[in-house]
């Protein structure tokens, strides 16, 4: 075997249709609820911010849904993406585990979110949109969007939130590039930022107010739909090409994966990597140790409440079972500002809760460390959040060590951390603390 094994899928190994969980499930999900009548939402409100074909996913019974010739035309820049073993990590660690990696880091925005921000610019191309709003935290999914707009010829209007803004001028210049028009948040743009502003004009802002922001703008201006990275089930479900691709190249490797582990913030590149193995234990009995992993600053789903709560701040989204620390919770600025979310993807949530699913929080040091051995050995500087998945792998893999056992790993490898080097900066001159308040 070579040194350092690549498993490559030919171009026309892409999976041709999307994986949908929600066909699989034991028991039904908990439906989104109207935030005046508390009855289960009507398609209707749905379509107010998104086009018919991506509300009809977000409620769609079917198992498999065909990926449009238009939408893999362009998944094919960068999909299928590799996966490789991390032989020289393993060889650190000292371990008799097998770890491989998924990784997602080699689309244009470094990601795994151009997987649903191409999908949801399309089906708004088709359905005659003109204009997309959308927020953004640290700019992964702002910078995500921005391409697939310009891919399909559609204005891109962001939201960003105010630390972020400040703090990481480069997915802000990214999103630029693309075309899109970028603002901070909370934002004089519209009545809700305007409030927040005027309450506290040093708001460093949050998701949940951008989210408002932007739901907003949507509303007030015609011709403009919302669009969102993660959480929803049709993003979860964009996603499942990640897993599928997964199963397939370990088939290539020849080995069954006993931990399948991957970072959360909304749930979406988990759900990615981990809903077609769900399936697979749920359909073939299949024993997969499937791990979420989270910051122990923001813990939605090791220490959050399972209940209906609000997607955004101003309470606008319909309400979503799911694992939140509530829709006010203002996470702290640690560095891995995709995983900064109050709540958990409903369906994320809904594995959990059946048991299908474990969830760990770690701290942000333990995570930069492993970053930081993961570039050392695998050469790849990871993002601060899929560092997460990394920091787990390693605990796993030094498991196997200690009880002379070994077991085969997948992790997802979400995206690159090539924007995130003044993170690293902080950590490698000492400088972060677990709080998030750097010195
Ligand atoms: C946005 C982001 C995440 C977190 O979002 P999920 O919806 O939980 O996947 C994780 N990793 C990277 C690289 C991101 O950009």
């Amino acid at each position: 075997m070579s040194q350092h094994p690549q498993f490559l899928l030919r171009a026309e190994e892409m999976p041709t249709h999307w994986y949908n969980l929600l066909a699989d499930f034991p028991e039904p999900l908990p439906p989104p609820l109207h935030p005046g009548t508390r009855e289960p939402v009507t398609p209707d409100l749905m379509t107010a911010l998104f086009p018919e074909s991506l509300v009809m996913q977000e409620m769609s019974p079917e198992r498999q849904i065909e990926i449009p010739q238009e939408v893999r035309d362009v998944y094919a820049l960068y999909r299928p993406t590799p996966l490789l073993r991390a032989v020289r990590l393993e060889k650190a660690l000292q371990t008799p585990a097998h770890i491989y990696y998924k990784y997602e880091g080699v689309s244009p925005a470094g990601s795994h979110k151009p997987n649903t921000a191409i999908p949801q610019a399309y089906y708004n191309k088709v359905a005659g949109t003109k204009r997309l709003a959308t927020e953004t935290g640290a700019g992964q999914w702002g910078s995500s969007l921005a391409f697939a707009c310009s891919v399909f010829g559609l204005e891109c209007n962001i939201y960003m939130v105010n630390v972020s803004f400040h703090q990481k001028p480069y997915r802000k210049l990214l999103m630029q590039t693309y075309g899109a028009t970028v603002h901070s948040s909370p934002s004089d743009q519209t009545e809700f930022g305007r409030k927040v502003l005027a309450a506290d004009p040093h708001s460093t802002g949050s998701l949940g107010i951008a989210i408002s922001e932007a739901i907003e703008d949507t509303a007030k201006n015609p011709g403009t739909k919302y669009a969102l990275g993660s959480v929803l089930n049709h993003v979860c479900l964009h996603q499942s090409v990640i897993g599928q691709e997964a199963i397939k190249q370990m088939a290539m490797a020849g080995e069954d994966p006993d931990i399948i582990i991957g970072c959360a913030g909304g749930g979406s590149n988990f759900a990615g990597i981990a809903f077609p193995f769900v399936q697979r234990k749920i359909t073939e009995g299949k024993n997969y140790r499937i791990i979420a992993v989270e910051p122990e600053s923001c813990p939605s789903l090791t220490k959050g409440e399972l209940r209906y709560d609000f997607g955004d701040t101003a309470e606008t989204t319909p309400l979503m079972m799911m694992h939140t620390l509530g829709h006010t919770f203002m996470p702290p600025s640690i560095h891995a500002g995709g995983l900064r979310y109050h709540g958990m993807a409903p369906m994320v949530s809904h594995c959990k809760k059946l048991g299908l699913i474990d969830a760990i929080a770690v701290p942000q040091i333990k995570v930069f460390k492993a970053a930081v051995q993961f570039a050392r050995t695998e050469g790849i500087v990871p993002a601060p959040e899929s560092s997460h998945a990394i920091a787990v792998a390693i605990d796993e893999a030094i498991k196997c060590r200690e009880e002379n056992r070994k077991k085969v790993i997948v992790f997802n490898l979400s995206g690159n951390g090539l924007l995130d080097l003044a993170a690293y900066d902080t950590y490698l001159s000492g400088k972060m603390h677990e709080t998030g308040n750097d010195d």
